[in-house]
């Protein structure tokens, strides 16, 4: 890694675009504000339910007004999800929630609404129960050395300005941008970040019959990185060097479990061995494999499954833009950012 000579330069206006991306304490006030509303709706109608925040409002990698995900979770005995989006949809339009939607066909089905007193919009689903669980990962995750977080923000900044975070059109959702961050800090030489799921287990959970194990005691791993002194530039600068020229995208799987990267002809034997990795199957059959990030936790999971030959190449431009614009712009802080 050969870093330009006064990429240092660099730090204070990454850290000041960080710190200015960072939701203020009112926000996260009015976040368990509405959760608590929504909690004495929904236990009226279904005592036994429970309400968990997922996602970037969860997870700490959240940026300023972004809307909040909920879970609810619930024992469905010959219940319809359907049915109680529909009826849950029926109680908040009645207690002046407003546009209130219920999205029953949708891959997660969820009720959409927006709290008038707060200003947030929110996004519930029924028994989500795995991204609760790895929103918890990638929380603790970001406690162990600031620098994730910090790359995090700005990677999804950059993502969001380059119109490169969007699933639908076969880009990366900001759930896979956390898990690349992660990967790349667990891959430096000190390691920044180390493999949670490799360690002792203190955290377990069974969800949907997917164990869900790690070390979760982060506050004992304060000092993992500090042998690695490497600054916020010189991470972002090293970030899209490595996604831009040292990443094998059609023979590598990134997996944040193992803390390194497989070998997509690795999966392909594990598939032969397992019913699980079924999903991986239709891949390797189709030579697919455009970009592979393993989910931590559902293994036969890939979240590069959304990628097509088309985005696969806007994406790889976008992170060789990205790489130079590092190496060799002036002003990187406002290019690297301009508008797509
Ligand atoms: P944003 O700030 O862009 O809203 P986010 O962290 O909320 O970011 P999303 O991509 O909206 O990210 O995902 C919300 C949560 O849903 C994630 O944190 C994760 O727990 C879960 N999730 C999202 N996509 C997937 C996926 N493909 N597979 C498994 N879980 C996912
Ligand atoms: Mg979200």
């Amino acid at each position: 890694t050969t870093y330009p000579n006064d990429i240092n330069r660099l730090n204070a206006p990454f850290l000041t675009m960080f710190e200015s991306l960072i939701p203020p304490n009112e926000e996260k006030v009015k976040q368990k504000q509405l959760l608590t509303v929504l909690e004495k709706l929904v236990s009226k109608e279904y005592p036994e339910a429970r309400l968990f925040l997922y996602g970037s409002c969860a997870n700490s990698f959240g940026f300023s007004k972004s809307d909040i995900d909920v879970c609810l979770a619930m024992e469905l005995q010959n219940v319809d999800k359907s049915d109680i989006l529909l009826k849950l949809a029926d109680i908040f339009e009645s207690n002046n929630l407003q546009n209130v939607q219920a999205l029953t066909r949708a891959r997660v089905p969820i009720v959409k609404l927006m709290d008038p007193v707060t200003g947030i919009s929110c996004d519930i689903c029924i028994n989500n129960v795995l991204a609760v669980v790895n929103t918890k990962l990638l929380r603790d995750y970001a406690q162990i050395d600031v620098r994730l977080r910090q790359l995090v923000f700005i990677v999804k900044h950059w993502a969001k300005s380059r119109q490169v975070n969007e699933t639908y059109h076969g880009t990366l959702s900001s759930y896979a941008y956390v898990l690349m961050c992660i990967h790349f800090l667990q891959q430096r030489r000190p390691a920044i970040l180390p493999c949670l799921q490799g360690m002792e287990t203190t955290y377990f959970a069974n969800v949907d019959n997917v164990e869900c194990a790690y070390f979760d005691q982060v506050e004992k791993l304060h000092n993992y990185g500090s042998r690695n002194g490497e600054s916020i530039a010189q991470l972002v600068w090293a970030f899209f060097h490595y996604w831009a020229y040292c990443h094998d995208y059609a023979n590598d799987v990134i997996s944040v479990r193992t803390g390194r990267t497989l070998s997509t002809t690795m999966i392909k034997y594990l598939v032969r061995c397992s019913k699980r990795a079924k999903d991986w199957t239709r891949r390797v059959g189709n030579d697919r494999h455009l970009i592979c990030i393993e989910d931590p936790f559902e293994v036969s999971h890939d979240l590069g499954r959304v990628v097509d030959k088309f985005s696969i190449r806007v994406l790889r431009e976008e992170f060789e833009r990205a790489a130079q614009i590092m190496h060799y712009d002036s002003n990187p802080c406002v290019t690297l950012f301009e508008p797509y």
